[in-house]
């Protein structure tokens, strides 16, 4: 009863619950690990409240459970230790977007959805590496687990594209990481030693992270696919190195599947690529049919023939583009 109060105290009624249907949301993901239901949940709208938080938890040794979109399948934000689950998404401004600079700095709550229209609606010369989660899964709670989106092919794990970090630490001080904590710029993580790892790929147990700078990628106007098919899987490995050779390639897939009949026994990998003129697009095209014309030649692989409502519909899907 006290912590309940405790918490009421610090972040208002309406946003603390014990109630066991609400609890019980929070009890499980998607996913079909262990389950178990969080003493209470809090919904914080600030950084002080999360100190606040933290300090509570201190007192009454507490253990505590950020939650994000809770959308990872693995359980990895259920409260296996029950305790406070500190469900982070009312914290969801889009604090700055740096646009010369190519970063964005976000609250915790920022859904890969909201993060995805904003951009395209104000900066829509920006992207940056969206996975094919769901639009409610937060950017934070998809780089603290190394995910990975649709420029990780170029660029890296999504957790490598984090330009600075404001934690909330298990001792309620804050701490900075970055640029952002001799400046007021959130460029770079560079240039004092590396400390971000301690925080990201510890799912929440080093500390909240409360601000993220997040680099930004040039979005072309135009986006293309071709499907390269081939029957032997053993050679997947080459075609797709040739292909990452070329550094034409936006984003790669390769997938094999039962059905329909005619994808039965051959590997397709869908190539993305980007450009802002026709003339870019054909360009790079060119240097992608180059790389494996070895195959095309043996008869070991080929380009599928896409109609254009087959074409449109795989540059829709996945939807993170
Ligand atoms: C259909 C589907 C497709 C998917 N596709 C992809 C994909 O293409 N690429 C990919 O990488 N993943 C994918 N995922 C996995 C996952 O959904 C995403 O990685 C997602 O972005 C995770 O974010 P979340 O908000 O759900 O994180 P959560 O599950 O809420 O959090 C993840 C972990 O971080 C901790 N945490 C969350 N926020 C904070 C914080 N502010 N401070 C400290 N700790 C925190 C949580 O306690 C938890 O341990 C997919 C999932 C589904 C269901």
């Amino acid at each position: 009863m006290e912590v309940y109060k405790a918490l009421v105290d610090i972040v208002g009624e309406e946003f603390v619950s014990k109630k066991d249907e609400e609890l019980y949301i929070y009890s499980r993901d998607s996913g079909v690990t262990e389950r178990e239901k969080p003493d209470f949940v809090v919904m914080p709208k600030t950084v002080e409240e999360i100190q606040k938080i933290v300090l509570l938890a201190n007192r009454y040794k507490i253990p505590l459970t950020p939650v994000g979109g809770s959308l990872t399948l693995s359980g990895l934000a259920v409260p296996v230790k029950k305790g406070i689950a500190v469900d982070l998404r009312r914290m969801d401004r889009i604090i700055e977007v740096n646009r010369l600079g190519r970063y964005a700095i976000i609250e915790p709550g920022v859904t890969q959805g909201k993060l995805k229209a904003f951009l395209e609606k104000s900066y829509p010369d920006l992207c940056y590496s969206m996975p094919d989660a769901p639009p409610s899964a937060t950017v934070v709670g998809n780089i603290l687990i190394h995910g990975q989106g649709h420029l990780s092919q170029l660029y890296g794990f999504n957790s490598t594209m984090v330009t600075g970090l404001e934690i909330v630490l298990p001792t309620g001080r804050i701490c900075r990481i970055g640029s952002c904590s001799l400046s007021p710029y959130w460029f770079a993580i560079e240039p004092l030693p590396y400390l971000a790892g301690i925080f990201m790929g510890w799912f929440g147990t080093t500390g909240i992270i409360t601000k993220l700078g997040l680099k930004l990628y040039p979005k072309k106007r135009l986006r293309d696919i071709e499907v390269f098919v081939l029957d032997d899987p053993k050679k997947v490995a080459d075609v797709v190195y040739r292909i990452t050779h070329t550094e034409m390639a936006e984003d790669i897939i390769t997938l094999e599947q039962p059905y329909p009949m005619m994808f039965r026994d051959i590997v397709l990998v869908q190539i993305y690529f980007n450009g802002d003129s026709e003339e870019e697009i054909e360009f790079k095209r060119k240097m992608l049919w180059n790389s494996v014309s070895d195959y095309i030649k043996s008869g070991d692989g080929g380009f599928m023939f896409l109609t254009s409502e087959v074409q449109e519909d795989f540059l829709e899907k996945p939807a993170s583009r």
